[in-house]
């Protein structure tokens, strides 16, 4: 009984860590130009992880300073999710672990990443996260505009207009995927398969062997 037991707890261990999502923090150094001509660059910091056919992403936000809008977790996490795309944010409180830090200013005016304004609406805010998962500008204004094809228009939330998520924008996610990948490959299910087979294996050989 006891013995069923055990193997009943290895088969559990197993099944889990093939189910688990392997989340893995994506950093990149954003190269951006203005309106006016001038390079610069900002980062962007976020978990990610790929399972059947969904990209998970998991964004912890800091505010350092301020109040939140109790909406804006829900209505930007509704969203930027889409079938096969999983966005959860987080607004965190404590230092310790987080993607990214903002401050929230009483009142409302023009936000950028890292302060924000308690009027805004989840548009805007859903505007700003776009930048924090690399996502440029795509109006003509003063903003972070890509490099190379600079204003493409204004009809998504990056435009000027605050619109739609419009499909392009999860470029950043697949690419995102790809580069951990090249750098540091995730075991395929198989290999977990196998492994997995070959511990309980072995188990149960040592048991038989040592009683
Ligand atoms: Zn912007």
């Amino acid at each position: 009984m006891k013995k069923l037991l055990f193997v009943i707890l290895i088969f559990f261990i197993w099944v889990t860590s093939i189910y688990a999502l392997s989340f893995r923090t994506y950093t990149k150094l954003v190269p951006t130009i203005n309106s006016g001509g001038v390079e610069w660059a900002w980062p962007v910091n976020y978990d990610i992880a790929y399972e059947k056919g969904t990209t998970y992403v998991d964004l912890d936000l800091y505010i350092r300073k301020g109040t939140i809008n109790p909406n804006w977790e829900n209505d930007v996490e509704s969203f930027w999710s889409k079938p096969g795309y999983n966005i959860n944010i987080d607004f965190v409180t404590s230092s310790d672990d987080f993607n990214y830090w903002v401050e929230v200013v009483p009142g409302y005016g023009a936000p950028n990443m890292r302060y924000w304004w308690s009027d805004l609406g989840w548009r805007e805010i859903a505007h700003e996260v776009g930048h924090m998962f690399g996502m440029y500008d795509e109006y003509g204004g003063n903003g972070a505009l890509n490099p190379v094809t600079k204003y493409i228009g204004f009809d998504g939330i990056m435009g000027s207009i605050l619109g739609t998520n419009l499909d392009r924008y999860y470029e950043v996610f697949d690419e995102a995927i790809a580069s951990l990948n090249r750098d540091q490959p995730v075991p395929e299910p198989a290999t977990i398969f196998l492994v997995g087979s070959g511990m309980i294996g072995l188990i149960t050989f040592a048991r038989r062997k040592f009683k």
